[in-house]
């Protein structure tokens, strides 16, 4: 495996190469499997954001009049790229993150996949095309560039939420400028050199590191036309309010509380699978991570013995010695988890695994909390109400399947949402009827393939477009429709007529 070569002050990325910015501040990034602030991170100032946006807008303009072959040659060679350095760039997820090196390699496939969605650009982009619609008169639809587009994203995922928008915008010939989260850098510059290794004119793609002031910055700035945010809920709504009242398309996605159902005729040992995977996974700091199993009685009798059987063999620790589980992201983090767990404690939830016990496999000084299952836990609990993001997972018992419909129903999030069942139409019934984005039928998360979308509802997601596929294709173009004539000598000329045609 290549190491990354990683710097001391995590710096942008700015018309095609590193830049040290004017801002004074810094953050701090942790190696969460130590503890030890690993290096620090530059913070963007105002003038920062306004000088990474106007280099952005030169590049843009060149970029938006390139051929068709010309940007997918380019996309082409970035799928190259990635795909030989995708180890250096799950190293540097792993260091960062805590994630372990395996799921961070996994996180990089994910990203590339969409690399090579857009690859079909050129097939994405044509228009439609009405010949004779009146005497020599044709009508035709083209999609074009919106100029600079913004990508503003979460820690968990610091490679493969970047990637579900960075190729597809370049792709339909925008520049872009991705805030990347300042807890987890890295990977966003392993990312810039590569555009640059594959040939992507510089400024095409521009990394602004920091906090609030650059997100600020980009989501006032009047050359900045489109924002693609993943995040909290409150900062998503905040985001997509604040783009929007000045004038830009938003695509804000969201938190989320992700329910897995699991009727009595599924089969118990996949869904015991199922939920340790999906719910433990990246120490639970997935946006589509199972965190409430709703069991249709008499499942959790049976299941929850099978899951906690299950977790009693998972090894957490340092992401690269090869274990199940890394570390949380910080120390801040890890405590706030922990509170969860103290809280579910104190409502009355029947603790099954506690996970702040746990001896890892790694530093005393990380940022440790072991897999944890609460039974018998309810609405009106913190840690059912609110998202946790961290490894826990709450049992809730339900009497019925209509009862198990309405708790997913109620929730206010609506990412993903998945049922264990041998039962084919209440499978089909279950898809109908639950108000998610994303639905797993014997699948604990239905994450979709780059070629379609992702997105959920409800306050999982402000605006209307999802990422990637065609959604995307559609958030990073605006349509635009001609109406032509070109008569022929011999036809008359039609003279002045104030009506509509007829
Ligand atoms: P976050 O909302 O704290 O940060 C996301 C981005 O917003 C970061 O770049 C951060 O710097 C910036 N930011 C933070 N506070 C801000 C503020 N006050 N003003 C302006 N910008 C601000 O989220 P996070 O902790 O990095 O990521 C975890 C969250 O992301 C979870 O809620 C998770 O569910 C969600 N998420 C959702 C999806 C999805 O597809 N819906 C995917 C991944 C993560």
């Amino acid at each position: 495996m290549t190491k990354p070569k990683l710097y001391d002050v995590v710096p942008h990325w700015r018309a095609g190469s590193a830049w040290a910015g004017s801002g004074e501040r810094r953050g701090d990034v942790y190696d969460p499997a130590t503890g030890a602030v690993a290096r620090q991170v530059a913070f963007a100032s105002g003038d920062d954001v306004s000088s990474v946006v106007a280099a952005a807008v030169d590049a843009g303009r060149e970029w938006a009049a390139a051929s068709l072959t010309r940007r997918t040659s380019v996309l082409f060679a970035f799928r190259e790229v990635l795909a030989r350095r995708r180890s250096e760039v799950a190293a540097a997820i792993t260091a960062e993150h805590g994630k372990v090196l395996d799921d961070a390699l996994g996180e990089v496939q994910r990203g590339l996949e969409v690399v090579e969605f857009a690859c079909g650009a050129p097939h994405l982009l044509k228009g439609s095309f009405s010949d004779g619609v009146s005497g020599g008169v044709d009508v035709y639809s083209i999609r074009q560039p919106l100029g600079v587009v913004a990508v503003i994203s979460p820690f968990n995922f610091p490679a493969m939420v970047p990637l579900w928008f960075v190729p597809v915008a370049i792709a339909c010939g925008n520049a872009v400028v991705l805030k990347p989260s300042e807890k987890d850098p890295s990977a966003s510059l392993l990312l810039a050199e590569m555009w640059a290794e594959a040939g992507l004119p510089a400024g095409v793609f521009s990394v602004l590191q920091g906090d609030k002031v650059a997100v600020d910055g980009l989501l006032t700035h009047p050359d900045v036309k489109a924002v693609s945010f993943v995040g909290s809920t409150p900062i998503a709504r905040y985001v997509y309010e604040t783009g929007t009242t000045h004038g830009k398309r938003v695509q804000a996605l969201g938190g989320a509380k992700n329910h897995m159902v699991v009727l009595p005729d599924a089969d118990l040992e996949a869904a015991a699978d199922a939920a340790v995977s999906a719910g433990f996974g990246s120490a639970g700091e997935r946006c589509m991570a199972i965190s409430a199993l709703v069991c249709v009685d008499p499942v959790a009798d049976a299941l929850v013995p099978l899951i906690a059987s299950r977790m009693a063999a998972l090894v957490t620790g340092d992401g690269r010695s090869g274990c199940d589980m890394g570390p949380l992201v910080t120390g801040a983090h890890r405590d706030k988890v922990a509170g969860y767990v103290a809280a579910g404690i104190s409502s009355g939830a029947s603790l099954v695994v506690d996970g702040r016990s746990v001896v890892p496999s790694g530093s005393s000084g990380g940022f440790w909390l072991g897999p944890t299952l609460f039974d018998r836990v309810t609405p009106g609990m913190s840690i059912y109400d609110e998202e946790i993001f961290g490894p826990v997972l709450s049992v809730v018992r339900v009497a019925t399947y209509d009862e198990a419909l309405a708790l997913v129903n109620a929730n206010p999030y609506g990412n993903g949402a998945a049922i264990f069942t041998h039962d084919g139409g209440a499978a089909r019934r279950f898809q109908r009827e639950v108000e998610v984005g994303m639905v797993g039928i014997n699948v604990p998360i239905p994450v979709p393939m780059a070629y379609y979308s992702f997105g959920g509802w409800k306050s999982s997601l402000f605006g209307d477009t999802h990422a990637h596929g065609t959604e995307g294709v559609h958030f990073f173009t605006r349509g635009k429709v001609v109406t032509s004539r070109w008569p022929s000598p011999d036809s008359p000329r039609p003279g002045v007529d104030l009506g509509f045609p007829q």
